[in-house]
């Protein structure tokens, strides 16, 4: 008898994230228009492409910070809203969004840190609240994730005493010591002085070699060769074409991405 094989195509049922004809407008304003896409664990997809198409509005949809009119997404198979309620489509519950939360950190261009709050405490208080960690442990995470992102010597530093780099360092092991399954960064250095822009991409550069499962979006097109696996180019709320960066950014099969990448590498 022959050999039952299963087929390969079984593993993207579990795919890290999977969104499916995603739409999303504000009032008449029409901004997600059928987003489909998948991220697979392990990878680093970067999303580019002009202000304004929707990038940030896809990745907080991600996190259910938004909530799409149709069309869902779910992480590793688990729907934020059940897909199938058409007409009874109802608003997921509050716990269950905070549980799908847990699974998605996000980093965001501002810091959003509270002045009279060390580092240490920045990183202890969301395990604390939110995931009930006891405080003892969620003292060795936090110093454990703030010596990942280069900061071991900054524990009881405030914001005011961290500089901008610094600063955005302490948000990505706030969001690390969550333990998420998934990162998503938007524009994570687009509030930084150029000079402390390569330390805050450093950390995160790290991340996409440890394999960690990201989504970035970011407007650094280097950086975003460099460290992507997948490159996804959005454009008035679709997505235009995705690939591997070499062909992203040497050959592109769209003029829209062409144009783009063209007016970028010719402005920097
Ligand atoms: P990107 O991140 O690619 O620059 P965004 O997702 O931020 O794009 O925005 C896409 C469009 O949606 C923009 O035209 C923006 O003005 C609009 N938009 C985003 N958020 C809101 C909101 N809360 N209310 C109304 N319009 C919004
Ligand atoms: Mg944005």
């Amino acid at each position: 008898m022959p050999e039952l094989t299963m087929p390969k195509h079984i593993e993207l049922d579990h795919n890290m994230i999977e969104v499916k004809k995603l739409h999303k407008s504000f009032g008449s304003l029409h901004i997600l228009k059928g987003i489909d896409l998948a991220v697979h664990k392990g990878e680093t997809v970067v999303i580019i492409g002009p202000s304004g198409s929707g990038k940030s509005t896809l990745l907080r949809c991600m996190n259910y910070l938004e909530r799409p009119e149709q069309g869902y997404v779910a992480i590793e198979g688990e729907y934020y809203e059940d897909p199938e309620g058409y007409g009874g489509r109802k608003r997921a519950s509050e716990s269950h969004i905070a549980r799908m939360r847990s699974m998605v950190g996000m980093v965001f261009q501002r810091f959003n840190l509270f002045p009279n709050k060390t580092a240490l405490g920045h990183v202890m208080a969301a395990q604390v609240t939110v995931k009930k960690v006891p405080k003892e442990e969620a003292r060795k995470r936090a110093e454990y994730y703030l010596g990942k992102v280069g900061l071991a010597e900054k524990l009881h530093a405030y914001p005011s005493q961290l500089s901008g780099g610094q600063q955005q360092r302490v948000a990505i092991a706030r969001a690390l010591a969550m333990e998420p399954k998934v990162m998503l960064f938007d524009e994570a250095t687009s509030a930084l002085d150029p000079e402390l822009v390569g330390e805050v991409l450093a950390v995160i550069k790290e991340l996409a070699a440890e394999e960690k499962t990201m989504v970035l979006v970011t407007h650094e097109m280097k950086f975003a060769r460099d460290v992507g696996d997948r490159i996804i180019f959005m454009d008035h709320g679709v997505v235009v074409e995705e690939g591997p960066p070499e062909v992203i950014f040497n050959n592109p099969s769209h003029q829209r991405t062409r144009a783009f990448l063209d007016n970028y590498f010719n402005s920097h």
